[in-house]
């Protein structure tokens, strides 16, 4: 078996020397061979600013060598992975992908995944085009690799379209009967290879010594009481097939699984290599998702989330620079975002600043289905999802129901709930300008079956009573994600203007030269292309 460079080096991560950041935008403008785009999933907008004296690796060189924009917005309601994914290289908000939340995301059963159990997955309920879409229409051959923790991290940033789209499921990378029917050896041998033996038994140490941490680490409301304080030991190897995405080294794992992806698929090669004047780039998309494990279970205040921020920037920065080995930096176009930010933690933002809370409605759907089933005798599935009630409308109509005067009751019930900001019926969200109709009217398309939309009250979360930190409303701080492009046209530098991820696929276009195949939500963020660049641009 092949010995994988990275997998031997997952373990050794703190004694390398700290990697300088290199300038690399002075090379004139080759044809771009590859667009990489990285998603750090629950990469809040401030991490990079708030950990900045302490990176010098991959994100150290989206913030300094980069046009790096601090303030940018998954701009839509339901701030979960799915929807958040859906947006990034599509260019439009869950209500024309269609994506609107994980459950009405990408599994799928009708496309099992291969070799291993567990729910499968497809992009059967994504909407129009990305642009891998636009790059195969000028270029047939284009080639995509992408690859997550998630089957909706990997799926959804690339659309409709096969291709090497891998995901972690059962202790293995893996992927479902939509894209193929068996898996490429370099897969299995990957696989084969991840070393389970040598994880189980490690201990998650802090990466720098402790007083560079201003974070307390022994805050009981942290890992559900549980095993709050570093170090943090990793269970056995039957447990973390199943449990290594609660740690740092699963981002390593998905990192150096793309790499060898890299090398097998020869994604950027192909481009690179390619004579023909009309050879598009091709696409990696990598999607890290310990981040979001991590803040779910000790919050975004916590010590544990500082260190894995920190692994991530290493990590991060160590696979750009073998990936460059492989595809000179000059050819690459990376860009770097997040599907959605995350709110404190409620029990420690309650003992912090004495505001915030848990807020769950879920009783009032259960209650008004009940009611609507003992009188007509059949199901209306109405249930309450991050501030969401769903129903089969339909179902309502044909029986005469009066389905707006079901939804001002819910609205009624739920409106005096402590944490619970505003609400709209279905009739009333359709022309309200309040911020949390907005985001919601651009989340929910047409076909959706609802009958009621909340907000949550600023740092209160949609939760049933766990200690978790939790994303999913449309307040600030779940809005809130860092983006970041590097690419030889691209103009260093930090832009404090407000920007949003459906805008990262037309300034990708805008940096290619292509058209997008269809109308946008977002549009192209003109200014940071290099003056040159622009000059060029018009010329042609
Ligand atoms: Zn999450």
């Amino acid at each position: 078996m092949r010995i994988h460079r990275p997998l031997l080096s997952l373990l050794a991560l703190g004694t390398a020397a700290p990697r300088v950041a290199r300038a690399q935008n002075a090379v004139p403008a080759d044809r771009p061979a590859l667009v990489v785009l990285i998603a750090v999933d629950q990469l809040r907008g401030d991490y990079l600013d708030r950990f900045a004296s302490q990176l010098n690796g991959g994100l150290a060189r989206f913030r300094t060598h980069a046009a790096f924009f601090p303030h940018a917005w998954q701009d839509h309601s339901n701030t979960e992975t799915a929807p958040g994914h859906a947006t990034m290289l599509s260019g439009r908000e869950p209500v024309h992908t269609e994506i609107i939340s994980n459950n009405r995301g990408v599994p799928d059963p009708l496309t099992p995944l291969i070799g291993v159990s567990g729910t499968g997955a497809s992009p059967r309920r994504f909407n129009g085009t990305t642009l891998y879409d636009w790059l195969l229409a000028r270029d047939l051959n284009a080639r995509v690799l992408s690859v997550s923790r998630k089957d909706r991290g990997a799926i959804l940033p690339i659309g409709r379209a096969k291709g090497d789209i891998y995901w972690f499921a059962g202790g293995k990378f893996t992927t479902s009967r939509y894209y193929a029917d068996s898996l490429p050896s370099w897969v299995t041998s990957f696989d084969a290879a991840i070393p389970y033996d040598r994880l189980a038994g490690m201990k998650w140490s802090l990466l720098l010594p402790d007083n560079s941490y201003s974070e307390p680490d022994s805050v009981w409301a942290e890992n559900n009481g549980a095993d709050f304080a570093f170090p943090h030991a990793l269970p056995p190897a039957d447990a973390l097939r199943s449990g290594l995405q609660q740690y740092p080294w699963m981002d390593s794992l998905t990192l150096a699984f793309a790499l060898d992806g890299v090398r097998a698929t020869r994604v950027g090669k192909r481009s690179m290599e390619s004579t023909t004047r009309n050879t598009m780039p091709d696409l990696l998309s990598i999607s890290l998702s310990t981040t979001d494990a991590i803040g779910h279970a000790f919050g975004p205040d916590s010590r544990e989330i500082h260190d894995q921020v920190l692994r991530v920037d290493r990590w991060l920065g160590d696979f750009m620079t073998s990936l460059e080995r492989e595809v000179p930096s000059n050819r690459i176009i990376y860009v770097l975002t997040a599907d959605h930010g995350v709110s404190p933690m409620p029990e420690i933002a309650v003992a912090k600043v004495g505001r915030g809370g848990r807020v769950w409605l879920g009783d009032i759907a259960t209650a008004t289905e009940n009611a609507l089933e003992a009188r007509y005798h059949t199901e209306f599935g109405v249930e309450f999802d991050n501030g969401l009630f769903y129903a089969d409308i339909g179902a309502m109509r044909s029986r005469g129901i009066d389905v707006d005067s079901v939804a001002r009751s819910i609205v009624a019930a739920g409106s005096h709930r402590p944490g619970v900001a505003v609400a709209f019926t279905p009739k009333a969200l359709a022309t309200s300008s309040d911020s949390v109709a907005v985001r919601w009217r651009r989340t929910l398309p047409p076909n959706v079956g609802w009958i009621a939309a909340f907000g949550a009250a600023r740092d209160f979360v949609w939760s049933a009573g766990k200690t978790t930190a939790e994303h999913g409303t449309p307040n600030a701080l779940d809005l809130s994600v860092p983006i970041s492009f590097i690419g030889a046209n691209v103009a260093v530098g930090r832009y404090e203007r407000l920007v949003r991820t459906v805008d990262i696929a037309p300034t990708l276009a805008m940096l290619l030269g292509i058209a997008p195949t269809e109308p946008l939500d977002g549009s192209a963020i003109r200014e940071l292309m290099t003056k040159r660049a622009s000059a060029e641009r018009l010329k042609r």
